[in-house]
């Protein structure tokens, strides 16, 4: 099996699957409350924030539509720039939302100005944003739009962080964010099947006026389940354990340490790319720090790029997603990467290059 360097879910080192073969224990009792406890400060640093931060077995799609569910009230506005995003309207569609989006081409971000002019229209109550889009590596400017938001009265702020959380300080306070959201298999490097998020007062009051909401989903359960460091239905243990691992790795290394060590990996593949003559599809200054999306360059041959990668040295990297793909490939930089593992996929990229294309 070749060595995950896709944009999700990436690569799960031993020391984490390790730590997740624990003896199983109950979710109602003092071993788990301690489990589930362990975990608040690590990812309370990370997000930003002095709320509670809930834990749903659940892939991030789960809590981007609960997001939806308990705090949309009059009409969503949408941020569409790539695949997750644009999806996320059509999410918004499928529940019979009142909705709109703004719209940008893939490989654009998201104008703050744009934003403004829109929640000047009136009659929203909710924004969604995706803060790092995976699909084309942009990262939008969260502060802006943040800001913009912010200057609505009764609009709040939903923002998915599946793939920049850990990668670069996300502030939740003091931005005024209202949920932020992760899925734990993207730069946590956890195996999928957990998503992670924390809510404003504000949002968690908004759901209190919110009929239907359900109950797996519903915002108050979390709410009330959080002081007895629970979770209302029965969590993924095991994943937790993983998260406990990996969020004492995160505290050894230091926050500051950690988002620097992203920036230099990041910054490693956008020199091979630019020595290659691949060119980013992120605009300068918006480009993602997790993962690097390139253009095809006419006449390359992507396909036995990657599948030689593959086969010859053990590494998978992503011929693009969605409308992109084929058009776009991806190399993640997420997670446990160091500057010696990245320079061995470097190295490998390179020889296939030298063996089986024209490029060198
Ligand atoms: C991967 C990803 C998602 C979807 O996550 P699931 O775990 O499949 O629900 C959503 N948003 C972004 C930005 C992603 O990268």
């Amino acid at each position: 099996m070749a060595k995950l360097f896709i944009p999700g879910p990436i690569d799960v080192s031993k020391e984490t699957f390790a730590a997740m073969s624990q003896t199983m224990i109950g979710h109602r009792g003092a071993e788990f409350e301690a489990l589930y406890a362990s975990t608040q400060p690590g990812l309370q640093a990370l997000i930003g924030t002095s709320r509670p931060v809930f834990l749903s077995t659940s892939s991030a799609w789960g809590v981007m539509e609960a997001a939806l569910k308990n705090l949309c009230q009059k009409k969503v506005l949408n941020l569409c720039c790539g695949a997750f995003s644009d999806k996320w309207n059509g999410v918004a569609k499928s529940m019979g939302l009142d909705q709109d989006k703004i719209q940008v081409e893939w490989g654009e971000a998201i104008d703050p100005a744009a934003v403004k002019a829109k929640l000047e229209e009136g009659g929203y109550d909710l924004v969604t944003l995706v803060h790092n889009e995976t699909s084309t590596g942009v990262m939008n400017d969260l502060e802006g739009i943040a800001r913009v938001v912010k200057s609505f009265e009764g609009v709040q702020l939903v923002v998915d962080t599946v793939s920049s959380l850990s990668v670069v300080p996300i502030e939740m306070d003091k931005l005024g964010i209202d949920v932020v959201l992760a899925g734990v298999q993207k730069a946590l490097a956890l195996p999928p099947g957990m998503a992670v998020f924390a809510c404003s007062l504000d949002a968690i009051k908004r759901a209190e006026t919110q009929p239907n909401r359900g109950y797996y989903f519903d915002l108050l359960e979390f709410e009330k389940a959080a002081p007895k460091n629970n979770t209302p239905s029965t969590p993924s243990i095991s994943i937790i354990f993983g998260l406990q691992y990996i969020l004492g790795e995160i505290e050894k290394e230091g926050l500051e340490a950690r988002f620097a060590r992203h920036a230099a990996n990041n910054q490693m593949i956008h020199d091979w790319g630019a020595k290659h003559g691949f060119d980013n599809f992120a605009p300068e200054g918006r480009q993602s720090k997790s993962l690097t999306c390139f253009k095809t360059p006419e006449g390359f041959d992507q396909s036995t790029f990657i599948k030689h990668l593959k086969t010859d040295h053990g590494y998978a990297i992503n011929g693009g997603y969605g409308k992109i793909k084929g058009l776009t490939f991806r190399i993640s930089n997420m997670g446990n990467e160091t500057q010696e593992t990245m320079q061995e996929l470097i190295d490998a990229m390179d020889q296939v290059l030298n063996t089986h294309t024209a490029r060198s």
